[in-house]
């Protein structure tokens, strides 16, 4: 039987491997502590969970509108216009099973086949497979250090073809946690509109920033820039509602539609008691954000300052989200236990065995760096880059 080609091509995502293995050792009695993570530690809120609770008690629990409710779609409207000064109309939004549901609408809804999408490396690991998934083609640009993984004009312009169809953009960045200036969105939403080609962006992060950053959407920069943005964005991280499965996207009208309809028949709407949570999130008391933020803040601070005192291997300090990204090349050609370290795999694979999970970045399109997640106890934290650290110098 020849089963879909295009499946094959698609490999299982990662981190959702990595975090099952870790859990699994965990379940195993293994003392593994897991650096994984991609979603907060904290439990939902009370407020939020009592809004799904109210909602299941009043028989609220049949299908709703394809796009979501009405209700829910009108506070992400209020939330676009408070937070970042835009304009749009519920039916410019579409609801959907998380980020990563809605992330698939718009690749399925955009791209034709052939079409090009550009990715910059360091990119959150779903992105080529989402792209792939739609028959589209994704172009790799391989940011540097230097520009603290940002991608610049002069590479953005080398990767233009006549396919070219749209960009992905992800700032706060999984998995650098840099974020883009408004200077710097300016020029790729100049970019974008003298070439004729579309923005995604992923704006999940958002509320996670740290410092004196500031979040801007690329869609904030005017009505050519806007109509060409899909932005993407939900619930899971800034509420800690990982679990709920609730992501929306905002886009012209047209492209909010075609969204709808590949949605009306592949899933229907997102769950009707989640989508009455995500209302009680967006609408109500923010204060949990910011306790959250404090938090992973701290730890943050902690981090980088031990990752950075231990030698050869350095990460640069994220403004946002909830991950470092640690080059680790210096421990290349360097052993353990007789086996030699050639790449991030490699160096993940021999932390294991000490008991620590990292994620090595192959999958994020840089072999030469490893990312691990604040998003655990700061107790974990200590005891797992003790680890590390011993498992770094112990290299030979
Ligand atoms: N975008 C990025 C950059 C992410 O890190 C994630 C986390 N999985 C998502 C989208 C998807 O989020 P969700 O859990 O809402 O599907
Ligand atoms: N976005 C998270 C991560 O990058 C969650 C895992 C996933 O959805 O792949 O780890």
């Amino acid at each position: 039987m020849i089963l879909s080609n295009k499946a094959k091509q698609i490999k299982p995502s990662s981190t959702l491997a990595i975090t099952a293995k870790a859990n699994q050792m965990r379940s195993e009695g293994i003392d593994v502590i897991g650096f994984g993570a991609g979603e907060p530690d904290f439990d939902t809120p009370n407020h939020i969970k009592e809004a799904a609770i109210t909602a299941i008690n009043a028989g609220f629990t049949k299908y709703t509108p394809v796009a979501g409710t009405v209700e829910l779609k009108t506070a992400i409207c209020k939330k676009f216009k408070e937070d970042n000064g835009l304009e749009y109309k519920p039916n410019q939004i579409v609801v959907s099973n998380g980020a990563k549901h809605s992330l698939t609408n718009a690749f399925m809804a955009i791209l034709n086949k052939g079409d090009e999408v550009i990715i910059p490396a360091p990119f959150w690991l779903s992105y080529p497979d989402m792209v792939a998934l739609a028959d589209g083609v994704p172009v790799i640009i391989k940011t540097t250090k230097e520009t603290n993984y940002k991608v610049t004009k002069e590479q953005l312009q080398k990767a233009l073809t006549s396919k070219t169809k749209a960009l992905i953009l992800n700032s706060p960045s999984n998995p650098t946690g840099m974020l883009y200036t408004k200077d710097e969105l300016q020029m790729i939403a100049d970019f974008a509109i003298e070439n004729d080609i579309l923005v995604v962006s992923d704006e999940i992060y958002e509320k996670l920033i740290y410092d004196d950053a500031q979040h801007f959407s690329i869609a904030q920069l005017g009505e050519e820039i806007s109509k060409r943005t899909i932005v993407i964005n939900g619930v899971s991280k800034s509420y800690a509602m990982t679990g709920w499965r609730i992501g929306y996207t905002a886009s012209t009208e047209e492209i909010a539609k075609l969204m709808s309809n590949i949605q009306s028949h592949a899933a229907s709407n997102p769950n009707s008691i989640a989508q009455k949570a995500a209302v009680a999130a967006i609408v109500g008391p923010q204060q949990c954000i910011g306790e959250m933020r404090t938090e992973f803040d701290k730890r943050r601070k902690y981090m980088v300052e031990r990752i950075n005192a231990i030698p050869n291997i350095s990460c640069i300090t994220p403004k946002g989200a909830f991950y470092l990204f640690i080059d680790i090349s210096s421990t290349f050609g360097k052993s353990y236990n007789g086996k030699v370290i050639n790449a991030a795999s490699d160096f993940a694979a021999g932390i294991l065995e000490e008991q620590v999970a990292v994620i090595p970045c192959e999958d994020f399109g840089f072999d030469t760096h490893i990312r691990i997640s604040y998003a655990i106890s700061q107790e974990n934290i200590q005891k797992g880059l003790d680890r590390l650290e011993k498992f770094v110098k112990s290299l030979s």
